[in-house]
């Protein structure tokens, strides 16, 4: 048997965008699949969309995503890179999003990994952190130590939103994405024939 077909990134938007498999689509404006192209070598995960995002449909529109843009473009990326959320939809308040819900968002984060192929992902915050390693990894261990989700290497760093309450930590975010940049950056290893 050959290796499984990517469902393409649009088709997975479209999916996602009439999703009902959990309650959080009760209250969303707009879902928010995330953007970015295939083939993005950096994929970065955040939490769930705020009222910006929910808004206007696009991932980290608002405050934090100023501080992702700036730290993207102090790495001299950009956003020539894949951003999604653990959940695609708003909680109601901008509550933590529940376990059920980040389940069932789940075959749509793994679903974007495989049609992107990155070579690197990045949680952003805890939440991020634990969607997508579990329950029982923490921030503080998920940056020590790289982890894997379907096969590819993950670090982690903090929520962008942190270093608007604390300025000290948009060094250590910038640190963070350092290690995951040279990833990135990395010519891609020869095929052997
Ligand atoms: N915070 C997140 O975690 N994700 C967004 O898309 C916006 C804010």
């Amino acid at each position: 048997m050959g290796a499984p077909m990517e469902e393409p990134l649009e088709d997975l938007g479209a999916r996602i965008l009439a999703c009902t498999l959990c309650r959080l689509n009760e209250g969303r404006a707009r879902a928010v699949p995330g953007e970015g192209p295939a083939g993005a070598k950096l994929f970065l995960v955040g939490e769930a969309p705020g009222r910006h995002e929910d808004e206007q449909g696009r991932p980290f529109v608002g405050a934090a995503g100023k501080v992702l843009d700036a730290a993207l473009e102090r790495a001299g990326l950009g956003r020539d890179v894949f951003i999604t959320n653990v959940v695609k939809c708003r909680p109601p308040e901008n509550r933590k999003p529940r376990a059920d819900e980040i389940a069932a968002c789940r075959p749509y984060l793994v679903a974007q990994v495989r049609a992107v192929r990155p070579s690197v992902l990045v949680a952003l915050g805890d939440t991020a952190v634990s969607g997508l390693l579990g329950a029982s990894v923490d921030l503080a261990g998920a940056r020590r130590t790289v982890r894997r989700f379907e096969q590819n290497p993950v670090l982690a760093t903090y929520h962008p939103a942190a270093p608007l309450y604390n300025r000290r930590l948009t060094k250590e975010v910038e640190a963070d994405l350092a290690p995951a940049v040279r990833i990135a950056r990395a010519p891609p290893p020869k095929q052997s024939r």
